[in-house]
């Protein structure tokens, strides 16, 4: 399952509360284990549970509640906005976008369209739009989170989509993020999550020099028996839908029509 933020503490818990009475919740170590070594197998309805991006109420209202009732999970952080005020840059975008008195389609719209553009082009759009301050997770609390069973894992430096990087681009994001990690001294930079879910072919080479060993999509698919460790894939889902909604999502039965729908479309 990816989630992202938590603004709500009781929805999420009583996700949580539902997930972990139909669903084996593993951890990163199990998976990790079971995708690099043929001898071990996961428990049957295994299901992982991951927040992308790093956002602060992941701390303040997911974590009690994993932490309640025992269970693991996985927060993808970008790793240059820990220990800073600077907003992620989507939201920059969201911020200066209500200012200017936009709709929330008209900002989606320009956030969508900036992960199309070549990372030069988007770098160049944001560093003319105004920085807005956000209170960032710190590395200790990173600390705090991975003894409480939550892994840390790597979502890139900036979040740029990948596919729309240079090689030496996704080289230097790598570089980037790697050296926090070890400045923090936290292990998880090998677990890695796309931005947006953007994996080319290319990228797959780039990471697996760079010794990443687990790559997660946000495909919105439930995986199979042969789970490929560089292309995981993921179920869409927000932590504050109701818990109806998110039966569906977890039965594969969202995903399913999706994938159909789009079909039926055309678009696949
Ligand atoms: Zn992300």
């Amino acid at each position: 399952m990816a989630y992202h933020d938590v603004p709500n503490k009781a929805i999420f818990s009583s996700h949580i509360k539902y997930l972990k009475s139909q669903y084996n919740i593993i951890s990163i170590e199990t998976l990790r284990e079971s995708l690099l070594n043929d001898d071990v197998k996961l428990p049957n309805y295994s299901l992982l549970i991951t927040f992308d991006d790093g956002y602060r109420n992941v701390l303040e209202n997911g974590l009690p509640v994993l932490i309640k009732n025992k269970v693991s999970s996985c927060i993808f952080i970008i790793t240059r906005y820990i220990d800073t005020t600077t907003n992620f840059w989507w939201k920059d975008v969201e911020v200066n976008g209500k200012v200017k008195g936009e709709s929330s389609k008209e900002i989606r719209q320009t956030i969508n369209k900036l992960k199309k553009i070549t990372n030069i082009e988007r770098i160049a759009v944001l560093n003319k739009t105004p920085s807005t301050e956000q209170k960032q997770l710190t590395s200790e609390e990173l600390r705090y989170m991975k003894r409480n069973k939550m892994y840390v894992g790597n979502h890139t430096h900036n979040h740029p989509m990948l596919n729309n990087c240079s090689d030496d681009e996704i080289q230097n994001e790598l570089e980037a993020s790697k050296y926090l990690f070890d400045l923090w001294k936290i292990e998880g930079f090998e677990v890695f999550a796309y931005p947006n879910g953007d994996r080319t072919e290319k990228t797959d080479e780039i990471l697996l020099k760079n010794h990443i060993k687990l790559a997660f999509l946000f495909d919105h698919s439930i995986n199979s028996t042969n789970i490929s460790s560089m292309a995981i894939s993921r179920i869409k889902t927000n932590a504050d839908m109701p818990l109806s909604e998110l039966k569906v999502k977890a039965s594969g039965l969202h995903s399913l029509i999706s994938n159909l729908t789009l079909f039926r479309n055309g678009s696949v």
